[in-house]
């Protein structure tokens, strides 16, 4: 059964994703209502109604869940017990279990193995002597993480050519949190899929992205990457596996690593919109949001055709001062999120260069 027009679809977390969800879900003809804690945020300047509190204010869910037909999410850090207590009394997509993989790497790639899905190796780590172990298991070299709440780089440190000696203090050092220690990948490119599955269980991915980082924080999406049209079907692939075994509704980003010999280890999965995807809303005629809010109302799945290749930049902190010889330039799309303050590693918007296929 698909939303009528005039639903309500409830979405938490008010940043830039919740932001161009709200906006696609208002073209399909959908009201939002969004909760979060941060009062003007991005999200709440373009959706009918904030609900201003935190994630797991038990009344404000509740709130939620009541003027909501759905409720969705823009980031992965939803507290799993506040999706699951939603869950109860109103449909929550992506579902709770897509969360609950995808919030610890360890768990995330013991999944993704567990599918036929290969990953980098791993081991988890709870001490200097666990990391020592390891980085003894993967010849000296290896990237530190941890387990939860990592993002843009965030909470890594990594290792090369190390004698297992010399630790002590390291684990204290990353917060003395759960870490996970991942073999170095010597990966040729990054690229990533973005993919949706429909209420009916309809699957469409997109072209895969290559996509370059900058001081851990996503620089550019170029489309097309540059693999083989086996590599690029792998990783279609793969993202339509994991769609069909978390049994999932609405839009997801995974990302790989493509090695020299095409093939590809599964790094990130994030349950959400993607920020290698904002090239979708100028290069395809249904975006990776219109695409989500399609899912998550039950209607059809839209085409992940492409007609035009393109390169998407992100503008972070004083990046935003280029806006005004950005827009002086033909075939560019600009997004901006509308945030009063441009700090230095904060993503203020991005733009996207097409050149039209032949
Ligand atoms: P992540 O937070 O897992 O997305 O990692 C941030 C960035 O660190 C990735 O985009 C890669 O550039 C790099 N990286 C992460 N894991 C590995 C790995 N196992 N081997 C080599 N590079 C990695």
């Amino acid at each position: 059964m698909s939303l009528p027009a005039g639903a309500t679809i409830g979405i938490i977390g008010g940043g830039q994703l919740g932001r161009m969800l709200a906006i696609s879900a208002a073209r399909l003809g959908y009201r939002t209502v969004v909760l979060e804690p941060q009062a003007d945020c991005p999200a709440a300047q373009v959706a009918n109604r904030q609900i201003t509190a935190a994630y797991d204010d038990q009344t404000a869910l509740a709130e939620l869940a009541a003027g909501s037909a759905v409720v969705t999410y823009e980031f992965e850090n939803v507290p799993v017990a506040a999706a699951n207590a939603l869950a109860a009394t109103v449909p929550v997509y992506p579902p709770a279990r897509a969360l609950d993989v995808a919030q610890d790497r360890v768990s995330e790639k013991t999944f993704l193995n567990g599918i036929g899905i290969a990953t980098a190796d791993f081991r988890p780590v709870d001490s200097d002597h666990d990391l020592g172990s390891a980085l003894k298991a993967f010849g000296g070299s290896g990237i530190l993480k941890t387990r939860r709440m990592g993002y843009d780089g965030k909470g890594q440190r990594v290792f090369r050519d190390m004698e297992a000696g010399g630790l002590a203090g390291t684990c204290q050092a990353m917060g003395g949190v759960p870490l996970v220690l991942e073999s170095l990948v010597p990966f040729e490119r990054e690229i990533s899929v973005i993919a949706a599955r429909g209420l009916d269980g309809a699957v469409a991915a997109y072209d895969p992205a290559e996509n370059v980082h900058r001081n851990g924080i996503l620089h550019t999406s170029t489309l097309p990457a540059g693999i083989e049209p086996a590599t690029a079907e792998a990783a279609r692939t793969a993202a339509s596996k994991i769609l069909s075994a978390l049994d999932y509704v609405g839009v997801i980003g995974v990302e790989f690593f493509a090695l020299a010999d095409g093939s590809l280890l599964a790094n990130e999965i994030a349950p959400r919109v993607h920020n290698s995807g904002h090239w979708t809303e100028a290069a395809c005629v249904v975006s990776q949001f219109e695409q989500h809010i399609r899912a998550v109302a039950g209607l059809p799945l839209g085409s992940t055709d492409r007609h035009s290749d393109c390169v998407m930049e992100n503008l972070i902190g004083d990046d935003v001062l280029r806006v005004p010889e950005l827009l002086a330039e033909p075939d560019l799309m600009l997004h901006l999120y509308g945030k009063a303050e441009a700090r230095p590693g904060r993503k203020m918007g991005h733009f996207t260069r097409i050149s039209r296929r032949t």
